[in-house]
Formats: structure tokens, sequence, C-alpha cells
């Protein structure tokens, strides 16, 4: 017989009468302002005492279910300590963006409502606040108003989006039917792309099944930037790889002549802006991105530059058909309606709201408060080259957006310095090679890096290579 009663200790009664007591909720809400007021000023990199204690973790699955509020406290006793200060502003490696108070607090309210939103049936109110988000973008970054936008995890799935959907038109044109027939036995299709092209485009390529192997490469300048000279002759079968803001020199391809070349010649240009997009908010940085309207995809993230919580990045394309044709999924249970379905815009079908974040940070800053975010970022970049060429270091790069490269004599020295800069915990930066030369990068790309984080960070850099230098 089934039985709507629940026994005593049941797991469901334990969740219902959590969600009615919110009790939990309260102590994840405390241990989480802890936590930020901790921010500012703790140690960015964890301390090996709090990396060693996340041995706490290596246990076996429980045998029973556990009292909720022991489940978030070992997260903060063990997990907290053990992050990485994001929030803080004196993280500068990869290029990981800040969060903005209200986009996190947007988040939480969203996490109560669990939406998914593949369909406007699945989610009216995500479906509603894509569409809004959709046309801001297009505004903001100044493209055609018919431009599709998808909303995806992060830059890697929208790369892959804009170079699924260059490779649905180029065969459609072709006559041929890549989503029927594959790409075995398929006429061949070009790819072009800069010396300096982003891993995740690489992966993208190969995901695609269109082989790294048989990328036209293009040589490019001592900043990373496509040697437009170099450029082979383009057609109607070429896909062509650009990009706005170079991972390390944070560099920009010369849009306005590539673009209208590429144009003439029929061929897709996608840019890949995962952060340097943003350049198109700032008015004095504009010039970077002027031309970008005539590429036929743009992928750009979220999380970076516009400092959006992680797992928020766009794919926007100026072939709606060409993007849904390629994403394309059906179901008999699957009801698309004439409002916005956001799954003929992505891979997935079940996705979180990301959306609300995105739509809540854009609404807090409006145009100026992007444009204050976006300079605010750059000068920072400027300051740090600055500080550190008056330290005597060298400085690789033109520091057009927020990126900055540096060196020491030897890739040793710079080796050294840097995990001393590391070990320090006052900052944290990564490496990278740069024309077979090891360099640091530094990243500006917080809202909550001041001009005070630049200047204690340049010190921990003199400090460490000087310390070095004595030895
Ligand atoms: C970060 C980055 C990517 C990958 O983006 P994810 O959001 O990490 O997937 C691609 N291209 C460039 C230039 C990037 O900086």
């Amino acid at each position: 017989m089934i039985t709507t009663e629940t026994v005593k200790g049941d797991i469901r009664e334990k969740m219902f009468s959590e969600l009615a007591d919110k009790s939990i909720f309260d102590q994840a809400k405390q241990y989480a302002f802890d936590y930020a007021d901790n921010s500012m000023t703790r140690n960015v990199y964890p301390t090996q005492e709090a990396i060693k204690a996340l041995a706490k973790f290596d246990e076996q699955l429980p045998e029973t279910s556990m009292d909720a509020s022991k489940v978030l406290e070992m997260l903060h006793v063990f997990g907290s300590p053990a992050t990485v200060s994001q929030i803080g502003g004196r993280y500068f490696g990869l290029v990981n963006g800040g969060i903005i108070p209200t986009a996190l607090a947007a988040k939480w309210l969203s996490d109560f409502w669990d939406q998914n939103t593949p369909l406007y049936v699945t989610s009216p109110i995500a479906s509603k606040l894509e569409s809004v988000v959709e046309n801001w973008l297009i505004q903001l970054f100044n493209l055609p108003s018919d431009t599709a936008a998808g909303f995806v995890s992060g830059s890697s799935m929208a790369i892959m989006c804009g170079l699924a959907a260059a490779r649905w038109r180029i065969y459609e044109r072709l006559n041929y039917d890549v989503n029927a027939k594959g790409l075995i036995n398929a006429p061949k299709i070009r790819i072009v792309a800069g010396r300096h092209v982003h891993g995740t485009v690489l992966k993208a390529i190969a995901l695609l099944g269109l082989g790294k192997d048989n990328i036209e490469w293009v040589d490019v300048d001592d900043q990373g930037r496509i040697l437009e000279e170099n450029l082979p002759e383009l057609d109607d079968k070429t896909v062509l790889v650009l990009q706005a803001g170079n991972v390390n020199s944070g560099s920009f391809d010369n849009f306005d002549s590539i673009c209208a070349k590429a144009k003439k010649a029929n061929s897709w240009v996608h840019i890949d802006g995962a952060f340097g997009l943003w350049a198109s908010g700032s008015k004095r940085l504009r010039h970077l991105t002027s031309g970008i309207e005539n590429a036929n995809s743009w992928s750009v993230d979220g999380h970076k530059t516009l400092n959006t919580p992680y797992d928020c990045g766009i794919i926007l394309c100026h072939d709606n058909e060409a993007l849904v044709s390629a994403l394309q999924a059906t179901g008999s249970y699957i009801v698309y309606g004439d409002e916005r379905d956001g799954m003929l815009y992505t891979p997935e079908m079940s996705r979180r709201a990301r959306i609300v974040e995105l739509w809540a940070t854009m609404k807090y800053l409006g145009l100026e408060g992007i444009d204050a975010l976006v300079f605010g970022l750059h000068q920072r970049a400027i300051q740090f080259s600055s500080e550190l060429r008056e330290q005597g270091f060298q400085v690789l790069n033109e520091v057009v957006f927020n990126q900055v490269l540096i060196c020491y004599e030897n890739d040793e020295l710079t080796q050294k310095t840097l995990e001393a800069v590391q070990e320090s915990l006052e900052c944290w930066c990564g490496a990278a090679k740069w024309k077979g030369q090891l360099v640091i990068r530094i990243s500006v790309c917080s809202w909550s890096t001041t001009s005070e984080d630049v200047t204690r960070s340049v010190a921990a850099f003199s400090k460490a290579y000087h310390s070095l230098k004595e030895e």
C-alpha cells in the first residue's frame, strides 16, 4: 500500500522543517558575512595549513543523514580558509573578475527560485530577462539590431557556439547538411587564426571536428595582434577567428580593416572577446573595438570584466538561423513558444537562471557604471605598469587594457620572484610564455582592486626581487 505518511526521522520531514525553520540559511548567511568581512584583508592564497586541512574532506560517503548545520559548518571551517580570495582586490591570476555585491544578492534571491531555463514555459522571468539583456548587449557593443544572444557557462562554450554556427552556415552554403551528414566525407572548410589564439578556441575547433591541424596560422606582431598583410586570401568557405583582448598582453586585433575585408570575401568572422569586448562600454577605450560590428559572431564573459558571479558567458550571433540550426534539439515534450526559448541559443537544455545576475549587474551599473568599471581596471593596470617600471622592472606589453606582462633578467629570476610573491600571500599572479620567454601576467579584473592594492602588490614584487638579488 502506498502511504503518504512519513516515519520519524524521515529525510523529507527533515527537509520540510529545514525549509520552514530557515536557521540553516541564517547560519550560511553568517558564515558568508564573516567571509566577506575578512576578504579584503586576508591572505589572497590559502596558507599551507589551510590546504593541509582539506584532508578532512577525504572520507567515506556517510551511512546516515547528517545534521544540516554540520554540513555547513564543515564547509565554513575547512572550506573557507582554502578558497582563493577572489572578492578582495589582490588576485591578478588568469583573467578573473571580482563580484558586484548587487549581483551576488540577486543570485541569492534567485537561488531560491531554482529556475530551469530551457523554455519560456519553464521560466517566464528568465525568458524575459534574457530578451531584455540581449537588447542591452546589442546596444552596448553596438552590434546589428537582429543579433541573437545565448547565455552559456563561459567563453569556452560561447566560442564553441559561434564556431558551430559558422560551420553550419558555411556548409549550408555548400548545400551540405552538416547536422545530418557530419564531417565524415564533408567538403573541406577553412579556419584562419592568429598564432596567439586562445586555447579554448583550439578546443572548440577540436570538439567540432574541424581539426587543429587544419588551421591556417597567421603571424602576429609583438603585441600578439594578427599581421594583416600576412592574412591568406579569404573566401566564403573560411572561418576567421579574431580576438578582442589577448589573454596575455590584452591587445586587440585591427577589426576595422580586417572585418571589412572578411565581409567583402563573405568569410565568417568570430571574435573571441572574453574580457576585451567590454572595452566597448568605456568611452575612452571604445576605439579598441571599432569595427567589430562587421563580424558574424562574438563570444564574451560576464564573469571577467563585468564582475558578475561565475558561470556567465554569452554568445552573440548575427545569424539567428545558423545559431539555432547548429544548436537544435527536438523532442515531443519540448514545447517551443512565441516567446523567447533560451535553449534555442545554447548547447545545454537545463540551465540555471544565470541571466538574473547578468541582468542585475547591468541594471545596477548602467552605462555610466560600466564605463567607470571598465576604465577603472585600465587605470589600475596603467598604475601597476608605471610603479613597476619605477622599481626598475621591465614591462613587456603596451598596456592598452587590463593586462600587464613583466619579466626579469632571465627566466630563472622571473620564476623565483614569482614563487616568492606567491609565497608572500600578498597577491597572486601566474606565469606564461611570451615569445619564448617566461613572463609574469598581471590581470587587473576586479572592481575591488584599489590603488593601495596595486602599490602594496608592487611592494611585494620589489621585496621578493631584492631579497633574491641579495642571496
Ligand atoms: C578566459 C578566456 C577564454 C575562456 O573563457 P571561459 O569563460 O574561462 O570559458 C577564452 N578566450 C579568452 C581571450 C579568455 O581570456
